[in-house]
């Protein structure tokens, strides 16, 4: 598996179908979960930290390795591998994923990929593209289906939802035209997206401080431990911090509440 898209890509369309299926009886089972750059969104580390009932501190104290350097756009956050001579994940085992259920969202796409980019009216176009690897032998089994409905199948409606909610900040116009994040704004992008539970820990205790006040039923997300409403809390904060936005809160607030 592959979080990054090499070779052997190739782009589809939405109505494209392909024939794919992946099981335990499948001759190369867990041959995708080795030598991978698997980048985790903050929405991963939400189920993830929650699955292994961690602090979001702890799991990325584990489990992460945080790459960025001066100039980078963002942070990227990659989920340690095992050094057993295969590069493992470290949630392979032989019956397969240890946390199937709340799986990264580049695991759950693979073998297809999808790019998303946001447009001026806040809407979301996306690309897709299928990556075909001659060690996967999964595209012999199953029922063709069209990318999008093998997101669904996987479970990825509820991830490209939060995860899109990030593409207000990854790519704002001010980082298109070439705004970059100095080191502290980098700490501030780790905290508020993928450190969340400090996240909380400071906003309740009034060392971060949203522009507009938190409505009383976000307050009340927040106390009582909704995560969801936090990371979406984050980009607002992130939004504020970098560009000095008043974020009105409407869209975030629709997806906190909807699920
Ligand atoms: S998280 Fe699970 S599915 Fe993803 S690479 Fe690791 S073991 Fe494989
Ligand atoms: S079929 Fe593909 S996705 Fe499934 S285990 Fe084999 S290599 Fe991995």
């Amino acid at each position: 598996m592959s979080a990054t898209l090499t070779d052997p890509c190739r782009p589809m369309t939405a109505s494209e179908k392909f024939t794919f299926s992946c099981h335990t009886e499948v001759p190369c089972f867990n041959e995708c979960c080795r030598q991978i750059d698997l980048v985790l969104t903050p929405y991963d580390v939400l189920r993830l930290k929650k699955r292994l009932k961690l602090d979001s501190a702890a799991f990325l104290d584990r489990y992460v390795i945080v790459e960025w350097e001066e100039g980078m756009r963002f942070p990227h956050c990659f989920l340690t591998m095992v050094d057993d001579g295969k590069a493992s994940c470290v949630f392979v085992s032989e019956q397969g994923c240890r946390v199937y259920d709340d799986r990264p969202t580049a695991c759950r796409a693979y073998p297809a990929g999808r790019g998303a980019s946001r447009r001026v009216d806040g809407t979301v176009s996306e690309q897709f593209v299928l990556v075909r690897e001659p060690h996967c032998k999964g595209f012999t089994f199953g029922a063709a289906l069209s990318v999008p409905a093998y997101f669904q199948s996987q479970g990825l409606t509820e991830y490209y939802r939060f995860n899109d909610q990030l593409l207000q900040l990854l790519q704002h116009p001010k980082v298109r035209a070439g705004f970059r994040p100095t080191r502290a704004q980098m700490q501030q992008f780790i905290l508020a997206l993928y450190n969340v539970d400090m996240f909380r820990r400071e906003l309740l205790a009034g060392r971060i401080k949203l522009k507009q006040p938190l409505a009383p039923m976000e307050s009340r997300a927040i106390a009582s431990g909704d995560d969801k409403s936090l990371l979406l809390l984050g980009v607002r904060w992130l939004l504020e911090e970098y560009f000095g936005e008043y974020w009105c809160g409407t869209e975030y607030r629709k997806t906190a509440y909807a699920a």
